[in-house]
């Protein structure tokens, strides 16, 4: 039985599916691939469950596993780069652990993500547009986890940090290090100080790493050197915690708690995106200090992507179906 779920994209969030290829030890298990891109170009997917039931889902855009960085970059740069015309700007990775979410957004030194080919691209527009305006580009790097906020470009550990309004109405964390960048030759140095920092003080970097929020903020100063005119946007690039399901096994202590936090906060960032597709009066967005950091770059005018990471093997069906079907929540 084929379902269709096909919807209109609302407001103003676009979804694409990225799905990894199958890694060597995969196939060395005889694990399978479920995915099924044909029509990808119409952003369908579909997803062979267990052999008779099939199920559809439909996206702005699908990439399979042969399309590289660069291809998913060209898809989401139009929305880059209209930080730079004054909109707010948010794109996030949400998935499962070990589908490729960091591979997105970071990448590697050889094959880099959108983060790096995002701010390489902001200097070269800024540069063809010098004679009319000058921007100032600076970086903040946070994560999340447990509902906490830790700079991953402080030099020395910071007291509590908070969210509040700045003097414009937006929200901001004061103490937060602002890193001004002048050129992209500084911007991979920086962004790997960034990423380094998450695993400082914690046993194991990867697992650290996919329950909290990395989020680097990007924020653009212009001038517009004609008639004067100032203004400043900002552009928010996550790399979400995964969105696994605990194991039955690990039902306690730390663990517990982080799962609750991690599930906490990407149900606020569920409910907020659908509040916002419903045109709903209240929008949740302090639920979580996901949503609440969040909050500038979703809704009103501003531009959201996100990225639903998938995994291509039947050994992970289950959670796949459950990153489609929150995506299609938010469609
Ligand atoms: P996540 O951040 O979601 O936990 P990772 O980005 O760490 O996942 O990816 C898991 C592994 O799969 C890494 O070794 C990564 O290099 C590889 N990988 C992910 N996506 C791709 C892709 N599109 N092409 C090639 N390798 C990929
Ligand atoms: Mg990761």
């Amino acid at each position: 039985k084929l379902h269709n779920i096909v919807q209109e994209t609302k407001g103003n969030i676009r979804v694409f599916c990225r799905c990894r290829p199958l890694s060597k030890d995969e196939v060395s298990l005889g694990q399978k691939c479920v995915v099924d891109f044909d029509g990808s170009s119409d952003g369908d997917i579909v997803i062979a469950n267990g052999g008779t039931t099939k199920k559809s889902f439909k996206f702005d855009r699908v990439f399979t596993p042969n399309d590289d960085q660069d291809i998913v970059y060209a898809d989401a740069s139009p929305l880059v780069t209209s930080v730079l015309d004054g909109y707010n700007v948010c794109i996030f990775a949400y998935g499962q652990t070990g589908t490729g979410k960091t591979f997105t957004m970071e990448g590697t030194e050889s094959n880099r993500g959108v983060n790096y080919r995002t701010l390489e691209e902001l200097f070269n527009i800024a540069e063809e547009r010098k004679e009319s305006v000058t921007y100032d580009l600076s970086v903040s790097v946070l994560e999340v986890y447990n509902e906490q906020i830790r700079d991953l470009l402080a030099t020395s550990p910071s007291k509590k940090l908070e969210i509040k309004p700045n003097s414009e109405g937006q929200n901001h964390v004061p103490g937060l290090v602002e890193a001004k960048i002048e050129n992209i030759n500084e911007v991979w140095k920086v962004l790997q100080t960034g990423s380094n920092a998450r695993a400082v003080g914690s046993n194991n970097v990867n697992e650290h790493s996919s329950r909290s929020h990395c989020m680097l903020c990007i924020m653009v100063r212009a001038k517009n050197l004609l008639t004067g005119e100032c203004t400043s946007s900002k552009l928010w690039l996550v790399d979400l915690a995964g969105s696994e399901r605990l194991a039955k096994t690990d039902v306690q202590g730390e663990r517990l708690k982080e799962a609750q936090n991690i599930n906490r906060s990407l149900s606020a960032l569920g409910d907020v995106i659908s509040s916002l597709a419903t045109k709903s009066s209240h929008i949740p967005y302090r639920n979580s200090k996901l949503t609440h950091l969040l909050q500038d770059s979703l809704g009103g005018d501003s531009k959201a992507l996100m990225f639903v990471q998938i995994s291509p093997s039947d050994n992970d069906v289950s959670e796949t179906l459950s990153s489609l079907n929150f995506a299609s929540r938010v469609r």
